[in-house]
């Protein structure tokens, strides 16, 4: 295939400035292939990224973010093996410098140095281009094949549900039978009580206010919905549980209430993982995980290769994340994107781009 020397993105050319135009085609660096990209999804993130930028991203007029992306690999550098022309993958946005002690012990996203373009640190659509664009560069460690039973689209959600996946790695997996709480119906908490039924949690309890995101999450798996709205929460997880509390709770609302009632719901021994995005400091009763003798973890992202522990499980409909999908949009209308996805015009949840 004739690679051309321009092509379409979506550059970042001011704050809150994103524009489609006319940019080079990226060439290869050691260890790279060219992705034509087939589809991107707006991740939660994506607005942040737009209005403010982010630490080490490339410069106002030439940075094109977008990271939860597919397509098709058109390209690759001389050194490449591992793929060939014509292979279908999704796209891992993080890939670690390689060096550092993090990266050696497979923690590559939380590597320490982070931002380092030239020792090989990339994370696209945060500090290095992604995919917004109608191709990318992208490094092999992070383009993992995906069958043809992954549509384009569907792939897009494997960063999410690696995401998911790695948090449950953090905290010691869902273990078979377990009741798993799961706060804040987004994208990831609808994904996180999916995949928890998907690991054999005995019970999937989803909590959030909007209705019709709790109606999803019961499409998706979950057992039980309550609406923080019309029910005590913590009371109601209490009677549930005959008064000892949740086995693990999977916190993805991000607010500072349902952060701290966490530790109301959670059992004695039981695991909590903080999945949101805390703008806010939260006040909680630490002494708790003490006396409780509580486990609590975050994950940073898809990490150690958990978007590739998804691809099995959605290949065979295990993992089916097709309900979350509800737009999508030409690479041109990516600005009317961003407005149905912030504004969560038509119920939207997923919106994706389609370069
Ligand atoms: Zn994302
Ligand atoms: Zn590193």
């Amino acid at each position: 295939m004739d690679i051309p020397h321009k092509m379409k993105a979506a550059v970042l050319f001011d704050y809150g400035d994103l524009r489609v135009t006319e940019v080079p085609v990226p060439t290869l660096g050691v260890g790279e292939a060219l992705v034509q990209v087939n589809s991107v999804a707006i991740c939660g993130s994506d607005p942040a990224i737009i209005a403010k930028g982010w630490k080490g991203f490339p410069k106002l007029g030439e940075f094109i973010p977008g990271h939860e992306f597919t397509g098709t690999v058109v390209a690759t550098a001389p050194d490449v093996f591992e793929l060939s022309i014509g292979d279908r993958v999704a796209v891992e946005p993080h890939k670690g410098c390689g060096r550092c002690e993090n990266c050696l012990r497979g923690n590559y996203t939380t590597c320490l140095n982070y931002g380092n373009y030239d020792i090989g640190h990339r994370h696209y659509g945060f500090s290095t281009n992604g995919g917004y664009a109608e191709y990318a560069a992208c490094h092999v460690n992070t383009l993992h094949k995906i069958p043809d039973s992954i549509s384009f689209e569907e792939g897009t959600m494997l960063t999410g549900a690696g995401t998911v996946l790695y948090g449950y790695e953090r905290i010691g997996w869902v273990r078979p039978g377990e009741t798993v709480v799961v706060t804040g119906p987004g994208a990831i908490g609808l994904m996180s009580a999916h995949i928890a039924k998907v690991l054999g949690a005995g019970r999937v309890i989803l909590t959030g206010t909007r209705e019709e995101r709790l109606a999803v999450g019961r499409e998706l798996g979950a057992d039980i919905t309550l609406n923080v709205r019309e029910v005590n929460v913590v009371e109601a997880i209490m009677e549930l549980t005959n008064g000892i509390g949740a086995d693990m709770v999977v916190e993805c609302a991000g607010q500072p209430g349902p952060a701290s009632e966490a530790l109301d719901i959670v059992r004695k021994n039981g695991r909590i993982s903080y999945n949101g995005i805390y703008h806010d400091p939260v006040t909680m009763k630490l002494d708790k995980i003490v006396q409780w003798n509580l486990l609590i973890t975050g994950p940073k992202a898809e990490g150690m290769l958990n978007l590739g522990r998804a691809i099995p499980l959605m290949a065979d409909g295990r993992i089916d994340l097709k309900p979350l999908i509800t737009h999508t949009f030409p690479l041109d209308e990516i600005n009317t994107a961003f407005e149905t996805f912030t504004g969560r015009v038509g119920g939207a949840i997923k919106v994706i781009i389609k370069p």
